[in-house]
């Protein structure tokens, strides 16, 4: 059979690496929903998911997704229709999650807190045919589902976590089909998947305007996961704890695949940290990975509860502050790693017998066999020497080798022979003939706000519809909680300014998400520039960092 290609607009991996990754093993034939239920018929009644609303075994887990599957097909759904994603981490959307899988569809990974200027563009790209939501939530997402579906080409269809008026609570679908029909059903999409199917959409944080859209297909992504879970040394003894949105790809892969491709226990938890950290000192977790949005909270006296059984932490998204790492990491019964990655593909990893010098200053070393890195002098294809810093660019069986449906865009994105380049600093430190990887910075003009991207040039664009405004520039500033927030630096085109509620409301009114509105305002005459006559960020991002090294800002100021 041959994978659907979305009409040319996926990019498909070469016949040769293909083929490699084949052999190797590296790439599976079987699609992701088999490999859940290989994973489960060998767990049984062993737990697969704890959250706050309770505990599912691998055998519940398996046969409600079965039923979940043939329910949504029945809903009229059709085979690679995409289902947009926009829930907290809940029981229920991990159930959604796999039966959509199950049923042959698509998930498209955006976020709760999407708002029309980014589920309106993504839809449209993706053509989704179901929006899924959370019901119940401070922000009415029932409501903003069917205002998306208005004059919507191909969104037939609302569901929802939770009970909702004239919609589809995913927890009830296919609740009165019969087990054994709900298999066969389940087998039957599974022998029409190509391994080279798109099996899920993930979204780009740090690309040029609006997000990419990543297709990530079922050949490699569960084993993309299972190769992470591996390097970490994970089983099924393992009770690895989540706190960050699991519909991310650090979420999926991360968490959620990683732990049930080793028949491991997920204890899934909200962010709130002091609930998160309950939950998990509840269930006894040995493994988590920590966001650096949430280094701060391991410092708190609510983490206490959760040492004792705690052995590995994985920590990621920026430099790991010394004191981070000792509070998970005392030399004997607990060890802490980095990692790198990214929904593009490549992760990195410390490994068990990976020195502490080289966990504390480096992400390690790739995970898959097969996997291959190079540091480029930015915007060439030169490579720098060892030690040296440059652009971190990747190729291997789980990088993609283009974004959907974005031609001009891969053409910069990816060297000749098909690296992506990353738009992170990186640099190559070898020790005993393994290549440890060091974050360095990054290119790419974006902020990292606890873990979720901000694009600048998609906020500067947005900021400067506002009448008032004729030139915005922003920029990371420092952030004791979230390592970065948004600062904007802004030219008056009338001579009036805004108050940061005007700003607010203006972007609010543009349907832009919250987590990408600027949280310092600083009105300027003119901006600085390079001297080839660009705005010089650099000393933008000293001056939004400056008043912090001085003391806290007091509330509003700079607006
Ligand atoms: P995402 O696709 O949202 O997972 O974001 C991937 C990006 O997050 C990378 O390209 C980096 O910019 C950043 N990132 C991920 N891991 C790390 C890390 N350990 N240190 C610094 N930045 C990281």
């Amino acid at each position: 059979m041959t994978a659907f290609d979305w009409d040319g607009r996926v990019v498909r991996y070469p016949a040769d690496r293909a083929r490699r990754y084949r052999e190797s093993g590296e790439w599976s034939d079987l699609p992701i929903s088999a490999r859940l239920h290989e994973s489960a018929l060998r767990q049984g009644d062993r737990p697969a998911l704890i959250t706050a609303e309770g505990v599912l075994t691998y055998r519940e887990l398996d046969e409600r997704t079965d039923r979940i599957a043939a329910g949504l097909r029945s809903l009229g759904l059709r085979r690679l229709d995409p289902v947009l994603f926009q829930s907290t981490n809940r029981t229920a959307i991990v159930l959604a999650w796999y039966g959509c899988l199950k049923a042959g569809l698509v998930p498209v990974a955006t976020l709760a807190q999407h708002r029309m200027h980014e589920i309106g563009h993504i839809s449209r790209k993706v053509g989704a045919a179901a929006h899924l939501v959370e019901a119940g939530l401070g922000f009415d997402l029932v409501a903003f589902a069917r205002q998306v579906a208005e004059g919507h080409p191909t969104l037939r269809t609302v569901l929802t976590v939770g009970a909702a008026e004239g919609t589809h609570r995913i927890e009830d679908l296919g609740a009165g089909i019969d087990p054994a029909r709900a298999r066969a059903f389940v087998e039957s999409v599974e022998a029409e998947t190509d391994p080279q199917d798109v099996a899920v959409f993930q979204l780009s944080g740090g690309t040029t305007g609006v997000p990419k859209v990543i297709p990530r297909i079922h050949a490699e992504y569960w084993n993309n996961a299972l190769l992470y879970a591996q390097a970490l040394g994970w089983d099924a003894g393992t009770r690895l704890a989540h706190l960050i949105p699991v519909i991310h790809n650090a979420g999926i892969s991360c968490a959620l695949h990683a732990a049930h491709s080793v028949g491991a226990t997920l204890v899934l938890a909200n962010p709130d940290h002091v609930a998160a950290f309950a939950l998990m000192a509840e269930h006894g977790v040995t493994d988590v990975l920590i966001g650096h949005g949430h280094y701060q909270a391991l410092r708190s006296a609510e983490f206490d509860a959760v040492l004792p059984t705690v052995r590995r932490t994985v920590l990621s998204g920026a430099k790991v502050p010394p004191d981070v790492f000792r509070r998970v990491d005392d030399g004997e019964t607990r060890w802490a790693g980095q990692m790198f990655g990214m929904s593009e593909g490549m992760f990195l990893a410390s490994r068990a017998g990976d020195p502490e010098a080289l966990r504390t200053t480096t992400v390690g070393t790739p995970i898959a066999p097969s996997d291959e890195v190079r540091i480029l002098e930015p915007g060439t294809e030169t490579e720098v020497p060892d030690g040296a810093v440059g652009e971190l660019c990747c190729r291997g069986p789980y990088t993609i080798p283009g974004y959907f449906d974005a031609p001009e865009h891969n053409a910069i994105a990816f060297t000749s022979d098909g690296f992506y380049r990353t738009g992170d600093l990186a640099a190559v430190h070898v020790v005993d003939g393994r290549r440890h990887v060091s974050i360095e910075g990054r290119i790419k003009d974006l902020i990292n706000r606890g873990g979720e991207k901000v694009n600048a040039e998609e906020v500067e664009v947005l900021l400067m519809k506002h009448p008032d405004v004729a030139i915005a520039s922003v920029v990371a500033m420092p952030d004791a909680r979230l390592g970065e927030k948004a600062c904007a630096f802004l030219v008056s085109a009338t001579g009036q300014t805004l108050t940061m509620p005007e700003v607010q409301r203006h972007l609010d009114g543009l349907g832009v998400a919250k987590f990408k509105w600027p949280e310092r305002l600083v009105w300027v005459p003119e901006l600085p520039k390079t001297n080839v006559g660009k705005i010089d960020k650099k000393r933008l991002r000293a001056e939004a960092a400056a008043p912090l090294a001085a003391g806290p800002t007091p509330r509003g100021a700079g607006a």
